[in-house]
């Protein structure tokens, strides 16, 4: 088993963690194309790449073979996301138990949502029914000394602008801290495009009492469909005046709206430089161009 270095250290290692986020591909062109890009991306020696979890079961093998032949193939450390949902305790078992005896340091430990394609999904009869039950799930497994390389580094979900379901942002805040106190080490953020959201929320998690590394999520707007697509989500992102001002003119003109994209992403991530964000998590698409070209003009490549 190699030496695995626990996520507080990495996070430590560097003033900024530089890190990107995959999804599992469908096809096998999709995966060669998405490792032709992972490999691209490993030019700029990012902290760790994580890997998104599906609903359905075959999405979910594909997340763990990702994260394999990231292990297998880069020097980079693989954060595979787990969903809690519809997920019995011995099925997170079984998951926790491979990726300990694989080498795996870190998970981000998250609830999920229930499949799209089953509104009627009771959640009361889940084993697991919001993520601070599988971060202590987690915390337990490390406890009882079950991971041959140390203990799970456990990452968990944060919502500058608020989660939807639960629109008091104090009681959203006293959820937040329930999960960092149970054992996480740092939070990634939720997607946002107007930095006083992100810096709000870590004034808030301050005032809250919680010290973990805040990882700002980022995602350079790409296209006008992408953008539509995002505002529809059930955690919709709020685009800010400052980033349609700029991209309005280009809605014919995808080359444009994309370069557009990258100027503004650029600028929102020289700015939370500036104020000492903990780390940027670039939500990559599976794409490199965009967050190469950004981590370039920002010197962090
Ligand atoms: C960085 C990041 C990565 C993600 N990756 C994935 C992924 O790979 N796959 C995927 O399916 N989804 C993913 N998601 C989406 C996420 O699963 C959903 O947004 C989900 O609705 C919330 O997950 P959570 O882990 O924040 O849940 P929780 O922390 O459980 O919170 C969910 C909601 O429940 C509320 N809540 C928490 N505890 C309680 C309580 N005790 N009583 C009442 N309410 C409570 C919270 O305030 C919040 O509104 C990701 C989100 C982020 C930000």
């Amino acid at each position: 088993m190699r030496h695995i270095m626990h996520i507080t250290e990495i996070l430590k290692k560097s003033s900024t963690s530089v890190s990107f986020e995959f999804f599992p591909p469908k096809s096998e062109k999709a995966a060669s194309d998405l490792f032709s890009a992972i490999k691209e991306l490993e030019a700029c020696a990012p902290t760790f790449v994580s890997v998104t979890y599906g609903a359905g079961g075959t999405t979910r093998d594909r997340t763990h073979e990702l994260v394999l032949k990231i292990l297998s193939d880069t020097s980079i450390p693989p954060v595979p996301h787990l969903t809690c949902v519809g997920h019995s305790e011995a099925e997170i078992e079984t998951i926790l138990e491979r990726y300990a005896q694989e080498g795996v340091g870190t998970v981000l430990a998250l609830r999920g949502d229930p499949p799209r394609d089953q509104p009627d999904y009771d959640r009361s009869t889940d084993s697991f029914h919001y993520a601070i039950d599988l971060v202590k799930f987690i915390k337990r497994f490390n406890d009882n000394q079950r991971h041959p390389g140390g203990s799970f580094g456990i990452g968990v979900a944060g919502f500058p602008e608020g989660h939807p379901e639960t629109p008091n942002r104090m009681i959203e805040m006293d959820h937040l801290k329930a999960k960092v106190d149970a054992g996480a080490d740092y939070i990634c953020t939720q997607l946002f495009f107007d930095n006083h959201d992100l810096f709000d929320f870590r004034d808030r998690c301050e005032l809250a009492g919680i010290s973990i590394p805040i990882v700002a999520g980022i995602m350079p707007i790409a296209s006008a469909a992408g953008m539509k697509r995002m505002a529809e989500l059930a955690a919709g992102a709020r685009f800010p005046a400052a980033l349609i001002r700029r991209v309005q003119d280009f809605a014919d003109s995808p080359q444009d709206f994309a370069a557009a994209g990258i100027d503004y992403a650029t600028e929102q991530c020289q700015e939370l430089l500036d104020h000492d964000v903990a780390g940027l998590h670039f939500y990559t698409l599976n794409k490199s161009g965009a967050t190469l070209e950004i981590t370039r003009r920002l010197g962090l490549a």
